[in-house]
């Protein structure tokens, strides 16, 4: 049955519905921090579905809302109004830093960073957008146009009046600056290149506190106040794309909470309403009630999400998580920087909470692709589920859902670190 099914997937799939590993899993269910293939194989899952089920799969209070609101009503439209809307975007505007206050519901990321760059070029009557490199922002032609990573565009052509900044890779720099200065010196390219490759005037800069497709690429805090004062001064907003790094990951409710930074307008998405497809855009009242043309969102605010997005929520707060992704993101982060000790090929340790990265290298700091690939291999092997990342492929992405637990961060490293020791065993040479 396995086998028919990979084989049919491939007959009525295209090809850019890939799967890790050679021989792909199918899953079947999942508990807590765990998935179960289809023929009953427990895997310890730490990327939650690309950071997206963060109070744990089949969560029962999520679940529990969820039927609660089928059994009432699946679907309205934004025509009608719903409390559950009502309610999620009161607690949005609570929740997040500084002035946002109106938001915008859709049912993916791409949708969400679609309707913050429309609203920040209505709100300052300019049209350009300066993104970063090695960012993701989504798969629209305008979401694919902002990501600075070309293997993510599909060999298609970009949509105008979008340019890409420098961005604060430190690893990759080859700088004798340090981590700061190089920052600094990032903002600084950042202004040099709406001064050189825009009209001087524009309507956004859009980040993500931590580059997640990028491979949790890391910026230090002082970055963002910089940038908010350049896009400022250009009669520019920030966006601050929360999509991986929101409602807790981090280990504050905000990625860009560590900075201090308030942004003018906020994307989220993934793990929002723990699996169930949602996008939100929130602005300031200032940016929002400027946004009064007609658009629609079908399955936007549709209630069933809401209530699912509410129930994320609730067991976040009540079960204390952002804490937690804190003290085990900790946890993690030791343990990774033990390994990194212990193997040379992993160059790089970096993140914030229960979003942590490792770059694979060999020598002086060539990416390593081949070595993460088979690395996966044999994580597979360890039943460790894991995620890559990066412009080079060289980045192992690890984001286990919010709830884990201390034995299951222990339990991930020994299966990383054995994972690893067959690299090594098979490459006498590294
Ligand atoms: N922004 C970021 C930072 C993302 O990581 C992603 C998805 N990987 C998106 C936007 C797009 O979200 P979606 O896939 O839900 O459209």
């Amino acid at each position: 049955m396995t086998d028919s099914l990979i084989e049919r997937k491939r007959q009525f799939l295209v090809p850019s519905v890939s799967t890790y590993y050679q021989q792909p899993l199918i899953m079947d269910h999942g508990r807590g921090c765990y998935l179960y293939d289809v023929d009953g194989v427990e895997y310890l899952d730490f990327f939650g579905g690309i950071l997206t089920v963060s109070v744990g799969h089949a969560n029962a209070t999520v679940n529990a809302a969820v039927c609660d609101q089928l059994s009432k009503m699946s679907h309205v439209s934004t025509l009608y109004v719903n409390e559950p809307m009502v309610e999620l975007a009161e607690r949005l505007a609570k929740l997040t830093p500084g002035d946002l206050q109106m938001s915008f519901f859709t049912s993916s990321g791409t949708e969400a960073n679609e309707t913050a760059i429309a609203m920040a070029r209505i709100a300052t009557g300019h049209h350009e957008i300066v993104a970063l490199r090695h960012s993701y922002s989504g798969r629209s032609a305008l979401a694919m146009s902002l990501t600075g990573q070309s293997n993510w565009r599909m060999g298609l052509a970009g949509v105008p009046g979008i340019v890409h900044a420098r961005n604060p890779y430190y690893f990759r720099s080859q700088t004798h600056l340090s981590e700061e200065e190089f920052a600094k010196e990032c903002a600084k390219d950042l202004e040099e290149t709406i001064l050189t490759a825009t009209s001087g005037r524009i309507a956004a800069v859009i980040v993500e506190p931590i580059q997640g497709v990028g491979g949790f690429i890391t910026p230090p805090d002082l970055y963002f106040a910089e940038i908010a004062e350049i896009a400022h001064k250009y009669g520019g907003l920030l966006i601050a794309d929360e999509v991986q790094t929101g409602f807790g990951r981090t280990g504050k409710w905000f990625g860009i909470e560590h900075s201090g930074v308030k942004p003018d307008l906020m994307t989220f998405a993934k793990g929002m309403a723990n699996g169930i497809p949602i996008g939100a855009t929130i602005a300031t009242k200032e940016v929002g009630e400027k946004y009064t043309g007609a658009t629609i969102s079908t399955f936007g605010g549709n209630p069933v999400t809401m209530r699912a997005a509410l129930a994320t929520l609730d067991v976040i707060e009540s079960e204390n998580l952002v804490g937690n992704a804190l003290v085990q993101g900790n946890r993690l982060r030791n343990g990774l920087e033990v390994l990194q000790k212990k193997y040379p090929i992993i160059g790089d340790v970096r993140g914030k909470g229960l979003m942590q990265a490792m770059e694979f290298v060999r020598g002086e700091k060539e990416p390593a692709a081949d070595l993460v690939n088979e690395f996966f291999e044999y994580t597979k092997e360890e039943r460790l589920l894991i995620g890559k990342g990066g412009l080079y492929s060289n980045a192992v992405r690890i984001a286990p859902p919010l709830i884990v637990q201390a034995e299951q961060v222990e339990d991930a490293l020994e299966r990383l670190d054995r994972a690893l020791a067959k690299v090594y065993e098979r490459h006498p040479e590294l």
